[in-house]
């Protein structure tokens, strides 16, 4: 470890110094140089600044040494609403059974809720090796202090290596306060994960808007924390038979206390989210105007799919935000996707890259969309799209015909 030590009697010219940090770490207080928080120890001050005003320390690292064989197991945190489990668990046992098979340890579901005694069997078809069952009254309803109560727990006694949680509403709460708690490092959104052979957990996600692929370890702490979005990974075949077992735990009654009084859950209205679409079709900036969305969403019922975009579509508040794919959108994996008029952002590309068919529709041959596609459209979508619509309606008619 290191750290930044001032000596005040050399720093001469004090403005001349702050100006020299390019991320604002530097400041003047009662006369006096300071450091805040925002040091990214870029050393720019040490170098540039006048000789001994800011030097550099190395300080003994007083962590105790982590003993990584104490902490065993891959585990994923079960999502569900009133015990109906919520498909990326599915998605993250199959990458915790791939992870921990490198390293020959087991994979553990971490279920807790009220009721669930059908709902923990389920999940012995998809190749755990121990479902831990929290299952009390006081769990009926998500609450943020209970359940981070029941992680803590978990990991208290069970000792896992690594825990996966869905980032859906609730994971998105609950992993980055349970890793607060019990003070460990949390990546979230990863979209890959890999295991190195002393247990670290390779955690990639992007980073800088997509410009790179961030690789975040988590050396010293245990457990190791990540968040994965819906649809990232591949669930595992169910297996027709059961495996593993059911280990019923119980939070002390002092723990189960919330704040919140959860006095009704109402279900929202149900609609289509684009990442259940089998078929999207979606719309970019070459889309001229808004009302030319009705093209594309002709296309899509036809298709028995829905209209998706990018960002732009949102930006002129043509689109609802739902339908944006991308980094800062949905992730999606249809069957087919039909983009008009996108360029292939990185940013976009992330959202989307993982579909079946990818079929590509943009005037400039050089796109970047052309680089991921499966089919490539070189030609003006106000064209190209109508033709598709006309041919797909000819088809239907030759089959109502019975042809
Ligand atoms: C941190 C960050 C996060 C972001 N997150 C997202 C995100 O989640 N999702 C997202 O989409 N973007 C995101 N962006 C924005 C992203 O960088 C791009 O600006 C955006 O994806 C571009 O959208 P587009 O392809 O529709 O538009 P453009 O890049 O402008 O591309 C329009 C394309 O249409 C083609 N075209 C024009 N006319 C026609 C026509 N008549 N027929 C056929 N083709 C035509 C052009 O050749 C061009 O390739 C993010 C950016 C940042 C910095
Ligand atoms: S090390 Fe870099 S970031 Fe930190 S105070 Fe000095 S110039 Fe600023």
């Amino acid at each position: 470890m290191e750290k930044l030590i001032i000596d005040q009697t050399k720093v001469g010219d004090i403005k001349k110094l702050i100006a020299l940090c390019p991320f604002h770490a530097l400041e003047e207080r009662d006369g006096k140089l300071e450091i805040n928080a925002a040091c990214k120890m870029c050393r720019l001050c040490v170098k540039q600044g006048p000789a001994g005003a800011v030097t550099v320390q190395e300080t003994e690292d007083r962590r105790p040494a982590l003993d990584k064989d104490q902490w065993r197991g891959i585990a994923v945190y079960v999502d569900h609403v009133d015990g109906e489990i919520h498909p990326v668990t599915y998605e993250l046992i199959g990458k915790a059974r791939e992870l921990a098979s490198k390293i020959g340890h087991p994979v553990y579901a971490l279920f807790a809720g009220s009721g669930l005694s059908e709902q923990c069997r389920e999940l012995l078809h998809y190749g755990v090796d121990a479902v831990y069952v929290y299952d009390q009254n006081a769990l009926e309803h998500f609450t943020i202090e209970a359940y981070t109560n029941v992680l803590e727990d978990f990991i208290e006694n069970v000792k896992p290596s690594s825990i996966l949680v869905g980032a859906t509403t609730v994971g998105r709460q609950l992993a980055p306060r349970t890793a607060a708690r019990v003070k460990t490092g949390l990546t979230a959104d990863c979209t890959i994960l890999d295991m190195s052979p002393d247990t670290d957990l390779i955690q990639i996600r992007p980073a800088f808007g997509g410009n790179i692929m961030a690789q975040i370890h988590t050396p010293d702490h245990r457990p190791q924390m990540a968040t994965v979005r819906y649809k990232i990974m591949t669930a595992p075949t169910r297996s027709e038979e059961e495996s593993g077992e059911i280990i019923p735990c119980l939070l002390p009654e002092k723990k189960l206390h919330s704040n919140l009084d959860v006095l009704e859950v109402l279900p929202k209205a149900p609609e289509t989210s684009i990442e259940a679409c089998d078929v999207l079709v979606v719309a970019g900036r070459g889309v001229k105007k808004e009302g030319d969305l009705d093209l594309l969403r002709e296309l899509a019922a036809l298709l028995g799919g829905q209209l998706a975009c990018t960002r732009p579509m949102i930006e002129a508040g043509w689109m609802d935000a739902k339908r944006q794919i991308g980094l800062s959108g949905r992730t999606v994996r249809p069957k087919l996707i039909i983009t008009c008029g996108v360029s292939g952002s990185v940013q976009f590309a992330a959202g989307m890259n993982n579909a079946d068919h990818i079929v590509a529709i943009n005037t400039d041959e050089k796109a970047a969309i052309f680089r991921i596609a499966h089919c490539c459209l070189v030609g003006d979508l106000y064209e190209i799209v109508p033709g598709l619509i006309a041919k797909i309606k000819a088809n239907r008619g030759l089959y109502h015909d019975g042809i």
